[in-house]
């Protein structure tokens, strides 16, 4: 028996009659562009983390464009962005001609190093360019120190662009993902944590200006009415049906959320002697949007699990600086070690609300008996 890396199937079974509701009406008023579930959901999302305001949008990847274009994010300006990450943190950047400069991550967390940030910094302006924000990414679900980060920023006269698609629901400080920066952008990709059956995503932003121009922005830059534009937007909107979906999927989310950090402990308490776990942070929470080991022999490792019907997962095997479209962009000086090593150990384990205490210990007793143990294993390890 296979056990699936994600569940989605299992989710929808705790709630198929809300789904299949929630959908019917929207069939019956359909309203299918805007509908009165896309601002109640809006309303919902932001009282679920406590920002001001929730908007909307096509997916993640367009929550952070439009983030961006608000932000006045264009050519000749420098975003800082972690190079270990998924693409589209980078991309929005380079595609408002921006220049993205790729980042080192820390070797126990995979979160931006700030040190390196700070060297990056420096770096940039003495070669006489103009830094402008930088784009920290809760990877695999936890926040980095927004306390740490918000300073560093502020000191240097950057804006932060909060790429939090992996880690809505989780906490910094005390703090829901939402409210940690001045704009975050998170994403609904089924495969994440809070999950439509489709594209979405949605920013969060306490400034009212700031809404209001992503409000226009995610409707071709519209003014007063429909067919008056006063400046230059996208299609980035969210359908209704997959916000009445999300509706009925947040009312299980809290007890998902406690779900997957139970399957991530018992992981832990089971694999720290032998295996480099991952590592959350003092003030930080996860919401496991992946649990993510490090091995060498990755690859003989992920067969023998898959032989034993465990499948796996590598977030990410090559750094954005080494993409071919991202290779011509800057990096902190002396290259970025961190990031390199990490794709080339980093093994993703099944995980998802609904995986069973069984199932969980098919997995830990299989990776076990793989054998293996990464030489740095436990000794970087500090909680
Ligand atoms: C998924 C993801 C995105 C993009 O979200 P989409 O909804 O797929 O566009 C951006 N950044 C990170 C870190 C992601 O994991």
């Amino acid at each position: 028996m296979t056990i699936s890396f994600i569940d989605l199937k299992a989710q929808q079974e705790q709630i198929k009659p809300q789904i299949e509701a929630a959908i019917a009406r929207v069939l019956a008023h359909g309203k299918y562009i805007l509908g009165p579930e896309v601002s109640e959901l809006e309303a919902q999302l932001a009282e679920f983390c406590g920002a001001r305001f929730a908007l909307t949008c096509a997916s993640g990847t367009d929550a952070l464009l439009l983030a961006a274009i608000a932000s006045g994010i264009g050519r000749g300006d420098v975003v800082f962005v972690p190079a270990f990450s998924f693409v589209a943190t980078a991309e929005i950047v380079a595609l408002l001609g921006a220049t993205p400069v790729f980042v080192d991550v820390d070797a126990d967390t995979y979160l931006i190093d700030l040190e390196n940030l700070e060297i990056a910094i420096n770096e940039t302006r003495n070669k006489g360019l103009v830094p402008r924000a930088v784009i920290p990414v809760d990877l695999f679900g936890q926040p980095p120190d927004y306390s740490r980060l918000g300073e560093l920023a502020e000191a240097n006269g950057l804006l932060v662009i909060a790429d939090a698609a992996q880690s809505f629901g989780a906490q910094y400080a005390g703090k829901r993902v939402g409210t940690l920066a001045p704009i975050t952008a998170t994403s609904f990709y089924p495969a994440k944590p809070l999950g439509c059956y489709g594209d979405g995503g949605a920013i969060f932003t306490d400034d009212a200006e700031t809404l209001e121009v992503m409000q226009s922005l995610r409707v071709h830059g519209q003014g007063a009415s429909q067919y008056d534009n006063v400046r230059v937007g996208i299609n980035g909107r969210f359908d209704t049906i997959q916000a009445a979906v999300l509706l009925q999927k947040l009312t299980i989310f809290e007890e998902e959320i406690a779900a997957r950090r139970h399957v991530a402990e018992h992981y832990t308490e089971a694999l720290r002697d032998a295996f480099q776990t991952p590592v959350v942070a003092t003030e930080s929470t996860s919401v496991w949007a992946q649990y993510t080991v490090r091995v060498e022999d990755r690859d003989r490792v992920a067969t023998e699990l898959k032989q034993k019907g465990i499948p796996t997962a590598i977030y990410y095997p090559k750094p954005l600086h080494r993409q071919a479209a991202y290779e011509r962009y800057p990096t902190t000086s002396g290259g970025l070690p961190v990031s390199e090593r990490l794709a080339g150990e980093v093994l993703s384990l099944p995980i998802h609300p609904y995986l069973s205490e069984s199932e969980q210990d098919r997995v830990i007793s299989a990776i076990r008996q793989t054998g293996k143990v990464n030489s740095s294993a436990a000794s970087t390890c500090t909680s």
